[in-house]
């Protein structure tokens, strides 16, 4: 492995907190009547995109509760803004980032072929947290967290080329063994298709007024193990990547993490509203020995190889350095 650990510089636009599921452990999901539910509009979302480009950011990160179009009155709200379908709303709001000089990640939820297949060309990189492949409590009412369900759209990216973000959710009510499972499945779809770039080893963080608020966070000795499986059973050129806001990074570093992930100069984590995104220079001093360097949204293998449109093809040329990392 390299001697170094990545990050990429984001900006992060929750586009709406309406969402079809019901986790037990979320605290982004609102129902539409609730007067914190969402839908950004156009005119709100710009300024933000304006200001991460001018703080040194290359990758805007989409995030969307999943098929908030089940839900009646999110239906009226994207009426309301000119939109008949979310897909078309996303795909306006990537070009927009696209001409500001941001390259665009959509994480919104499980999509079906023809969805992925509308947004690959406006993607540098898409997600989708694979969270786990056991059945459990926490994802009780949540159609879209059954794991074949995931992982079929894992599997789409893959056949569409789409460089993709997956991970697991630890701490969640899983054992050891749905660990391995998970991370096996991972291995598996990126043996069959090549195109994971990265795998997220998040610790789930409990918070109040939610089913799971009492369940205790995963032991430091915990994750580190999982990271150590993880490397063990992942092929080299997938990145596994902890949030630096949720966990302190060095000794799962040295159990073979080597991605700090999306990290904002000017927006919060919307989903860990209460856990600061620490600055760059919080980030050197965090990894201590080693060199960290900024990527993109897209790695590097991937841009070698060519896994994006013509679309973004001027944006990553002029953003990405000879080896594709950040210039
Ligand atoms: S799918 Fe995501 S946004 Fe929706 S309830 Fe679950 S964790 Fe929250």
């Amino acid at each position: 492995m390299d001697n170094f650990v990545t990050f990429c510089r984001n900006v992060f636009v929750p586009v709406t907190n309406v969402c079809r599921n019901n986790c037990g452990y979320c605290t982004f999901r609102r129902d539409p009547e609730d007067s914190q539910a969402k839908l950004m509009k156009r005119e709100e979302i710009t300024p933000i995109l304006e200001q991460g480009k001018k703080a040194g950011c290359t990758e805007v990160l989409f995030t969307f509760g999943e098929y908030a179009e089940e839900v009646p009155q999110y239906k009226e709200w994207l009426t309301e803004i000119g939109y008949s379908n979310t897909i078309d709303y996303i795909c306006e709001l990537c070009k927009i980032a696209i001409d500001i000089g941001l390259l665009p990640h959509t994480n919104a939820g499980v999509l079906n072929y023809t969805e992925m297949e509308e947004l690959k060309p406006l993607n540098a990189s898409m997600g989708l947290m694979l969270e786990t492949t056991a059945n459990l409590a926490a994802h009780e009412g949540s159609p879209g967290k059954v794991p074949s369900t995931r992982i079929k759209t894992i599997r789409y990216a893959g056949d569409l080329q789409i460089p993709f973000t997956t991970g697991l959710l630890i701490g969640i009510g899983e054992n050891l063994d749905d660990r391995i499972n998970s991370l096996l499945s991972i291995a598996d779809l990126h043996e069959e298709y090549g195109h994971i770039q990265e795998v997220i080893i998040q610790n789930f963080t409990p918070k109040p007024d939610t089913l799971m608020a009492d369940m205790p966070s995963p032991t430091e000795e915990e994750m580190m193990q999982t990271i150590l499986i993880a490397r063990e059973i992942l092929p080299d050129d997938i990145a596994i990547q902890v949030a630096p806001n949720l966990i302190d990074p060095y000794l799962l570093i040295q159990c073979g993490a080597n991605d700090l992930g999306g990290v904002s100069p000017t927006t919060i984590d919307w989903i860990n509203p209460e856990k600061e995104w620490p600055s760059v220079s919080g980030l050197k001093e965090m990894v201590r020995e080693m060199t960290l360097k900024e990527r993109l949204p897209i790695y590097p293998q991937y841009i070698k190889k060519g896994w994006y449109s013509d679309t973004l093809k001027n944006l990553i040329d002029s953003l990405a350095d000879e080896d594709g990392y950040r210039k």
